[in-house]
């Protein structure tokens, strides 16, 4: 049943007699003052995620407490990395442009820490010079890349290793990065995280503070950050065996799941990172080291649930199935080009009529983009209103994530505007492109 369930909309979100209001603006409203497809974040949702896994990491941590680095890659842009520095964390970048974002709003190099199994030589120097807190290291070609361009430019780098644990998160396949067989990172089982500690050892101009691990996406338990954290701290004490100190720094990276559908839960910052510490806690005391600082990466835990996608409906028609069925197909005017994860890896949304009450029986529906591509589908099965219809408004939670962030311009479609409310006001924080500005490309 296609109702609004208060779980997987933004904190600010409710439905208001006949229309849905986020943070005390009128999702009608905005679809006519900024027309549709419109990402539209609940900006005191995103303070307060971010602000919660901050307290969060100091609650289980203390003393211990590193850093919040919020992952640029699941959605910035200047504003965003404006609230993000208001909540007084940190920021992960894996690219060059997504640290030329931070920089253009004066964000604090200090608080940056730079990711990417493939970074250019132009990036590195960039980075390095600019002053950021930490390079995570994710092959031997960086090691002795970093390490050149550091001493070149008479610094000293600190630096994290990438080690892949070979932890399986319970998720989707596709977006479980920890197995051996990845891109990403220093294998532990293979014995090459520990041939990566000694390649940096001797660098004179690198700094080996820690290690780091990011075991996948959307997780719903402690357990793999916990089985993660167990193997990392294993090398730390073989590292404190063999080198006779101790590497200080341990960032057990991101991952933490969120609801997109009803019924399920958003992860709760408190009870899983209490649970984490209780375990990396007393695995320290058993290997006999110190606890190091803690550092952490969510990305889609703070500006997922945020963000609500406002489409119009286009078109509809009913397909006959085998058996006699049917099936309604509603077209939005957006789709795969500002929402790719259900044809990357089968993602599931949810969606409600945003303009007014619904009528009617419910009926099984597809929802689908307006993109040449069989697989362009928002969501592949909804019980929906069997009444929604051309102009309808509808609604997707949970879109903060993955969405504007992953989004392209296939088929020449303009990617959507994104804008904020707050306390009854909207503003646009990121414009619409237009045709001309696609067209400006073209020489
Ligand atoms: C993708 C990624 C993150 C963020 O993941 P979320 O699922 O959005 O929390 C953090 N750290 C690293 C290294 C990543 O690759």
């Amino acid at each position: 049943m296609s109702a609004f369930d208060p779980a997987i909309f933004s904190l600010n979100s409710r439905f208001d007699v006949d229309h849905l209001m986020i943070g005390g603006v009128s999702a009608v409203d905005l679809a006519a003052e900024f027309g549709t497809p419109l990402y539209v974040v609940d900006e005191a949702d995103f303070l307060l995620r971010a602000t919660a896994w901050k307290s969060a990491l100091e609650g289980a941590f203390g003393t211990q407490a590193g850093t919040v680095y919020y992952a640029a890659k699941s959605f910035i842009a200047k504003e965003i990395a404006r609230w993000v520095d208001r909540a007084e964390i940190g920021l992960d970048v894996c690219t060059g442009g997504e640290l030329a974002v931070a920089e253009s709003v004066g964000f604090s190099p200090d608080r940056i820490e730079v990711h990417g199994n493939n970074k250019s030589e132009d990036e590195i120097r960039h980075a390095i010079s600019i002053g950021v807190r930490s390079i995570v290291m994710d092959s031997f070609n960086e090691i002795e890349r970093v390490a050149r361009i550091a001493s070149e430019l008479g610094k000293v780098q600190r630096v994290l290793i990438r080690v892949t644990p070979g932890v399986e998160a319970h998720t989707h396949e596709f977006i479980a990065t920890a197995h051996e067989d990845v891109k990403f990172g220093f294998s532990l089982a293979s014995g090459t995280a520990w041939d990566a500690i000694y390649a940096i050892e001797n660098q004179p101009s690198l700094q080996l503070v820690g290690l780091h691990s990011h075991i996948g996406s959307q997780i719903f338990n402690s357990e793999g950050f916990a089985a993660a954290a167990k193997k990392l701290i294993g090398l730390l004490s073989r590292f404190r065996d063999s080198y006779g100190r101790e590497l200080s720094e341990l960032d057990l990276g991101g991952g933490y799941g969120i609801a997109y559908l009803p019924g399920e839960t958003t992860l709760d910052p408190i009870q899983v990172l209490n649970e984490l510490a209780a375990v990396v806690k007393s695995e320290c005391e058993s290997v006999g080291i110190a606890l190091p600082i803690i550092s952490i990466e969510p990305g889609r835990a703070i500006v997922g649930p945020s963000t609500t996608t406002l489409y119009t409906v286009g078109t509809t028609k009913e397909v006959e199935l085998d058996g006699g069925l049917t099936r309604r197909y509603v077209a939005v005017d957006g789709g795969m080009s500002d929402n790719i994860r259900p044809a990357l890896y089968g993602a599931e949304y949810w969606a409600i009529i945003a303009n007014r009450l619904p009528l009617g029986p419910l009926c099984n529906t597809r929802i689908v983009g307006k993109h040449c591509e069989t697989g362009d589908i928002v969501i592949r099965d909804i019980d929906i209103s069997a009444d929604t219809q051309s102009g309808d408004l509808l609604a997707i939670p949970a879109t903060g994530a993955y969405g504007r962030s992953m989004a392209s311009n296939y088929n020449h479609v303009p990617r959507p505007a994104v804008v904020a409310v707050i306390d009854g006001k909207a503003r646009l924080i990121v414009r619409r492109e237009t045709i001309a500005d696609l067209l400006a490309l073209d020489l």
